[in-house]
């Protein structure tokens, strides 16, 4: 789960990583009273969950509560790249004497968390990455020992930060970061610009956090911060149906049990020459109750035109299986054409269930590959 830059702002606060302070606001109402309660000039940004706002023409300087209030409704409504800006971050503006980079995130392969810092920061650090990438450093933490305080120095020495007082703040920082990294189960904490003022402050003057969505049941108040608004509907629909579903563009509904198999019915249908319409897992089950709840969120899609319902039954068995789908097309009017392929335990006798009782919108094909090329015909 994408947090916003003000969520991510206020768990960095939590474990001691310092931000400026700041008011949430929906309407140039709003900003210009949350300018006037910060005092000073202020930074007006819009929360949006995609990078580059700035030069989208997303967050703004603000002098004063009049002008807050005008950046502001300015800001509000703007679409940057399909994000709607509905709500603002007004922060106390910073000097910026220099941008670093910092970031926390975890490195599948290496099956570690990585940090990655560099003094070239502000800019997007893929273009650092790929064209000073001597300017990167790049350190793995092992999860077992935590974190050394060597590890910090080391970054801070190996990108040449040579003022001791940015030194011993910067390693603070790249602490803190790991211990925030830890007790929210983020997958990705990044700070771009980390920043250092005139005075020689340093402090996150960005956030990307990104919580893994496995932990969030340990994390009831993250939980909370989904904007579902902001969420695509039929993704919503799918998460509150415990359904596995991904939207897709093409015209073919996609259902099979496992991540695996399902990819592989995507691709089929590829192959047979269509473009399916989602991915959508049932899982392990295959009661009414989860056919139900997939084939609702598939047909709340216009797009699809036609529905291939792939099976292979291991623990799951087929037979069940039929009996769901009879079930669920009993409680569920569905006038759409659907192909259904079963094999693997108890296929025979599901394909009778199915083949006595089905209404005639449904059809069984006895290849993946067969199933694929009627879904496919008939969707068109
Ligand atoms: P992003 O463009 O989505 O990454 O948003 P950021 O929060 O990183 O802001 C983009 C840029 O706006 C920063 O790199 C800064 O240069 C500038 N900016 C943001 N906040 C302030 C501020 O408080 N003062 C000043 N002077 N510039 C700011
Ligand atoms: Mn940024």
């Amino acid at each position: 789960m994408d947090l916003y830059e003000h969520q991510g702002k206020e768990l960095f606060r939590q474990a001691g990583v310092p931000v400026s302070d700041g008011r949430l606001a929906t309407s140039p109402a709003e900003a210009r009273a949350a300018a006037e309660a910060l005092g000073g000039p202020v930074v007006v940004k819009a929360q949006v969950l995609t990078g580059g706002r700035g030069k989208a023409g997303g967050i703004k300087l603000a002098a004063d509560p009049d002008e807050a209030e005008a950046r502001a409704s300015e800001i509000l409504g703007l679409d940057i790249r399909g994000h709607v800006v509905r709500k603002l971050w007004i922060e106390q503006a910073s000097d910026i004497a220099k941008e670093y980079y910092l970031s926390l995130t975890f490195d599948r392969s290496a099956k570690r968390g990585l940090y990655m810092f560099t003094t070239q920061g502000g800019v997007d650090i893929e273009e650092v990455a790929a064209e000073s990438p001597d300017a990167l450093v790049r350190l793995h933490v092992d999860p077992l020992e935590g974190f050394r305080p060597w590890q910090a120095r080391r970054l801070v020495y190996g990108a040449g930060v040579s003022d001791p007082s940015e030194q011993k703040q910067i390693a603070a920082i790249v602490e803190r970061l790991y211990e925030a990294f830890v007790r929210f189960d983020a997958m990705l904490c990044e700070i771009n610009p980390l920043i250092v003022t005139p005075d020689g402050l340093v402090k996150a003057l960005d956030s990307k956090f990104t919580v893994d969505d496995n932990a969030l049941y340990r994390h009831p108040a993250i939980a909370e911060m989904r904007d579902v608004e902001a969420d695509d509907p039929l993704e919503s629909l799918a998460r509150e149906k415990h359904v596995t579903y991904v939207k897709l563009d093409g015209e073919v509904g996609v259902l099979g049990n496992g991540a695996g198999l399902t990819m592989s019915t995507v691709d089929v249908v590829t192959f047979a020459g269509g473009r399916p319409a989602n991915f959508c897992d049932l899982g392990g089950g295959g009661d009414a109750q989860g056919v139900v709840d997939a084939l609702s969120v598939i047909t709340r899609d216009p797009q699809v035109k036609a529905i291939f319902f792939n099976i292979f039954g291991g623990i799951t068995r087929c037979d069940e299986v039929a009996r769901g789908i009879l079930q669920a097309l009993s409680e569920m009017s569905l006038e759409l054409p659907i192909v259904v392929r079963l094999d693997g335990t108890n296929a025979e006798e599901g394909r009778r269930l199915l083949a006595e009782a089905a209404p005639e919108n449904l059809r069984v094909a006895p290849t993946m590959l067969e199933a694929a090329k009627l879904a496919v015909e008939l969707a068109a």
